[in-house]
């Protein structure tokens, strides 16, 4: 084993994905020396498997509701559209554009003066201004790399709950992105961004869907009228929801079929299934970093512990994104990575990111778009008499030329959640057509602070749907 001491960093990250590639590239900015160390793809979770390619099969499953409607708009040849849909062609297609990504990633990294490493990083001891990391390359080659501050932003990985055959017989959101074709059944089990995600990408391109909740409802974290609004949604959209269920106790095959038996024997076990997907949450991809030999703390889940400034316990080691379990999301672990690396490189003191209202959309059919405390949270922090909803429901104009019953036409549903006198708006919560571009910018007046009067002093835009958000009453 060598060891370089010549090419000792001031900034050495573990992980190019979201938060590490964008730490590295502002510390190098500074003028810092930075290396990455990745094991495998450029970009990360979000690159590789997840938002990027997640958002291109949410598109191709909006193009393929478009179809469905168009005849509303005078358009024939829907249906045989529908039908030459070719899975395996967007796969080229989806994966060669991720390949690009990977390799503007590569650029982008040169260009900004970032060493890239290969291999798989492991803490090796060291003391504060001199931390070791060792490097175990594809090849089993070692090296020890130094430096004055580390960066942990490995991300994480999907976990799959027990269960006899689960993790044999069934794939994660990672095994989505490999499957060769169009699954023609499938049962996704899960009740998070990924589980409602996924199921209705796959029902929008034409599976028949069965999406297993341990519980009554999905997305248990957001606000009741995203919830209520996506659940009977999926079900008129034509996914079979099977409600409490436990949870699955096995998975068993026969042939290429799969039978998935759930843990709640009142609920019927779902058989002939081509496909299950587990997406039950995912958990920090620690192992490998050996953080015992530096003594970095975790907490119970394993997720590693720091402060608001992504401070271990350990000085000059740091940790930021999904490996802290705190908002895993990747413009979140880009602007921890950013406010790090201003701190540390750029001469800005008291540089952190907060991690209160975080706006976030969920590529659900149809979207949802949120930010803030839902209903309940801020009765439950502010007192129920100190908090005001205001709430609107419709169909969106475009389904107005439909010729059907207005039941049958999707939803948009809003609520804003004002708190005290002044009306602040704490919490703005939309699902339907068109809300994950809307997010954004609502996303802005609530981190000013903006109150419901702010709001409504603001023009409506008409004909949108977002003009509700500004003429609730
Ligand atoms: P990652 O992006 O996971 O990067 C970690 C990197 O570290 C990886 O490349 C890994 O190979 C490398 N690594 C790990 N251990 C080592 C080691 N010991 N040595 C060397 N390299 C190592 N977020 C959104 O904001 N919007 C979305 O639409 C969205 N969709 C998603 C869809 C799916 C299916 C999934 C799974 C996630 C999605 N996310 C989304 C979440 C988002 O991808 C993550 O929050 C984000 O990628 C976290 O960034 P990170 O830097 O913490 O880790
Ligand atoms: P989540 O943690 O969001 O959801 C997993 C859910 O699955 C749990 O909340 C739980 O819900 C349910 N669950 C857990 N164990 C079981 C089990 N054994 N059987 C059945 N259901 C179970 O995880 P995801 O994997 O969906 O996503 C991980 C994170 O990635 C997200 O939290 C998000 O931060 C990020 N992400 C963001 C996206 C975006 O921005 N659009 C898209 C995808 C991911 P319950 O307790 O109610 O049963």
């Amino acid at each position: 084993m060598t060891s370089l001491g010549a090419t000792d960093y001031d900034y050495l990250v573990i992980g190019g994905g979201s938060g590490g590639i964008s730490s590295a590239r502002r510390s190098a900015g500074y003028g810092a020396k930075c290396g990455v160390i990745e094991r495998g793809r450029m970009g990360g979770t979000c690159v590789n498997v997840g938002c990027v390619p997640k958002k291109v099969m949410w598109n191709a499953a909006m193009v393929s509701e478009i179809l469905h409607d168009m005849e509303n708009y005078g358009f024939a040849g829907g249906e045989s559209a529908l039908k030459s849909f070719d899975w395996s062609f967007l796969k080229a297609r989806r994966d060669a554009y991720v390949k690009r990504l990977n390799g503007i990633y590569d650029t982008n990294l040169g260009n900004s003066k970032v060493d890239k490493i290969e291999g798989t990083a492991s803490l090796d001891g060291g003391e504060e201004g001199n931390w070791k990391v060792k490097v175990t390359g594809s090849d089993g080659s070692e090296k020890v790399v130094t430096a004055k501050n580390v960066l942990l932003a490995p991300g994480g990985y999907p976990d799959f709950p027990p269960g006899d055959g689960v993790r044999e017989h069934a794939i994660s959101s990672d095994g989505f992105f490999d499957l060769p074709e169009l699954p023609k059944k499938a049962v996704v089990v899960g009740a998070g961004y990924i589980a409602v995600e996924l199921a209705g990408v796959l029902n929008a391109l034409g599976s028949d869907v069965t999406l297993v909740l341990r519980r009554d409802k999905a997305l248990r974290e957001f606000d009741d009228i995203v919830r209520d609004t996506l659940d009977k949604e999926m079900v008129r959209q034509g996914i079979t929801i099977l409600r409490d269920t436990g949870g699955v106790a096995s998975i068993v095959t026969d042939g290429d079929k799969k039978t998935v038996n759930l843990s709640n024997g009142d609920v019927a076990s779902v058989a002939d299934v081509d496909c299950v997907l587990m997406a039950t949450g995912r958990k920090p991809l620690v192992e490998p970093l050996n953080l015992s030999s530096v003594g970095v703390a975790q907490k119970k889940s394993g997720h590693i512990e720091v402060n608001e400034y992504s401070e271990t316990n350990a000085k000059g080691i740091f940790a930021l994104g999904d490996v802290c379990g705190n908002v895993e999301l990747t413009p979140m672990a880009i602007a921890a990575g950013r406010r790090l690396a201003d701190r540390l490189f750029g001469g800005v003191p008291g540089a952190k990111t907060s991690y209160e209202a975080v706006p976030t959309v969920v590529f659900s059919h149809p979207p949802i778009g949120t930010i803030g405390l839902t209903e309940e949270q801020a009765k439950a922090e502010y007192g129920e008499a100190n908090v005001k909803a205001y709430t609107s429901k419709f169909a969106n104009l475009y389904y107005g030329v439909f010729d059907i019953p207005f039941s049958d036409k999707p939803p948009t549903a809003m609520k804003l959640v004002t708190y005290g006198p002044t009306e602040i708006v704490v919490g703005v919560h939309c699902i339907g057509m068109g809300v994950d571009e809307m997010m954004q910018g609502f996303g802005v007046a609530v981190k000013m602070g903006a109150t419901k009067a702010d709001f409504d002093s603001c023009i409506a835009i008409h004909p949108t749907a977002s003009e509700e958000l500004v003429t609730m009453a």
